[in-house]
């Protein structure tokens, strides 16, 4: 018998379950640890709230998790409730997917201003996640910058703009859902540092917000090369400019929307100043060098605003007596091994990119490698010492079947045409597995 823990139950470490179950069979034994008592990490946390199509992958992991052989363990810490070189102690091979949920630093002046957030924060504070719950972001300034132009940019964007009507059928939370029934922004400015065709962000999603109720998008037909280089784009990102010019050829059809989103290219944050709270952004203009690299031209200009959302990228945080690669963010490994019996798989192995189903492959390859170091196991205890340290320090572990009652209740207390209204305290999902 194969056992394997793999820490963290979003997609890499479904994805890897499943790969194992499927490789595997009978011989293998799986527990997915978590530190919350909810699963499926990025996808309940991370997906917007009004992609409930993305988020439905979630039941392709629940099949995985119905084998007797796949065991979800959540409201275990490892770190703090159990070691890594415990796990390693019971388990042949440990996996880490821990995803990237810090934000990566913005390193500017002003950044410890209130009212300056991290889209780890921003997207945990509407999606219902636990730590970012009391957020509170200031939504009664008129104007927000987001710094970044990625798909994380966008979904900040596209949440701050849309209106009550326009969240039916999604499942964002009720204090995200109430405290944006107030918001008094009008002007949302993305900040990107380099040109239209440098952006990160995907054809679909920069569709969707030439359609919003009350917002338009706003860009500037100057910072656009000759349509004709589009050409030389590669078929998703010409998809993605040719939306971005559709918004200045549609600029007039869409005038009467109230809230702009201003596409702001070439501008790098420089400075963010105010009196303990925000109130202006200064930006620099950039130019590209011949790598496609921004460089700062001097000129400067101050943009009002009274909150910034930094959607700049995301960092694994590191785990004690793991390598870690501190310049990129994620574990130190060599195509996901990091030490015999230790391997990472995901966000926490590749840096935050790719979509959710780039998962897939990263968590089939990683089985792969596990039954090329293991062979059949080194006849370790694997889930019974697990229990028994946990029996012995009083950790009480949240099972699949008590997240199915969680489940229930959140569905159960949804508002109408909702999905589920998600639970935001640890200690309510615990009480709500006795309903
Ligand atoms: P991302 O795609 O890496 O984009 C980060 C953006 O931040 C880039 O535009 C980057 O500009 C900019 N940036 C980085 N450092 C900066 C700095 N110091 N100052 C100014 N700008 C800076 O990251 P993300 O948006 O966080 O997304 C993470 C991953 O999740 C991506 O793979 C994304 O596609 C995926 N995702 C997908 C969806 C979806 O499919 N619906 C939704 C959300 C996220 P440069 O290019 O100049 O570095």
């Amino acid at each position: 018998m194969r056992h394997i823990a793999i820490i963290g139950s979003g997609p890499a470490g479904y994805y890897t379950a499943e790969a194992a179950q499927k490789k595997f069979g009978d011989e293998v034994c799986i527990d997915i640890i978590d530190r919350l008592p909810v699963p499926f990490g990025l996808i309940r946390t991370g997906v917007a709230p009004d992609h409930q199509s993305i988020k439905a992958v979630s039941r392709r992991y629940e099949k995985t998790n119905l084998g007797d052989n796949v065991r979800f363990v959540g409201n275990v810490s490892v770190g703090s409730d159990v070691s890594v070189d415990e796990l390693q102690g019971f388990y042949d091979a440990v996996v880490l997917a821990t995803g990237a949920p810090n934000d990566r630093k913005l390193e500017i002046p002003g950044n410890e201003l209130s009212g300056v957030i991290g889209s780890a924060a921003f997207v945990g504070w509407y999606n219902g996640h636990p730590d970012f719950k009391d957020l509170n972001p200031p939504l009664a300034g008129k104007s927000v910058a987001i710094i970044g132009n990625g798909n994380v940019a966008l979904d900040v964007a596209r949440i701050l703009a849309k209106t009550q009507n326009e969240f039916r059928g999604s499942d964002i939370v009720a204090h995200a859902l109430d405290a944006l029934a107030q918001s008094k922004i009008r002007k949302i400015t993305l900040l990107g540092r380099r040109g239209p065709h440098q952006i990160a962000m995907t054809p679909k999603e920069l569709g969707e917000l030439g359609h919003l109720e009350k917002a338009r998008p706003v860009v500037d037909p100057l910072d656009f090369p000759d349509e004709g280089d589009d050409a030389m784009l590669e078929p998703g990102m010409r998809k993605s400019v040719t939306h971005l010019r559709s918004f200045y050829q549609r600029a007039g059809e869409l005038l009467d929307k109230p809230i702009t989103i201003d596409f702001d290219f070439f501008a790098m944050p420089v400075e963010i100043k105010g009196d303990g709270e925000v109130e202006q952004i200064v930006v620099e203009r950039t130019e590209l060098d011949k790598d496609m690299r921004s460089i700062g031209t001097g000129e400067r200009y101050e943009l009002d605003c009274q909150m910034v959302i930094s959607c700049i990228g995301y960092r694994t945080p590191p785990i004690e007596g793991v390598p870690y690669e501190h310049g990129r963010g994620r574990f130190a490994n060599t195509e996901g091994r990091i030490l015999p019996g230790l391997y990472c798989v995901g966000w926490a192995k590749r840096g935050p990119s790719g979509t959710i189903g780039t998962n897939k492959p990263d968590g089939f390859g990683m089985v792969e490698l596990i039954d090329e170091d293991i062979g059949a196991g080194d006849q370790k205890e694997g889930r019974k010492g697990l229990d028994r340290l946990m029996a012995e320090r009083n950790v009480e572990a949240v099972t699949f079947r008590d997240w199915k009652k969680i489940e229930e209740a959140e569905i159960a207390r949804a508002r109408a045409g909702a999905p589920r209204e998600k639970f935001t305290d640890i200690a309510e999902m615990i009480a709500a597995r006795e309903s």
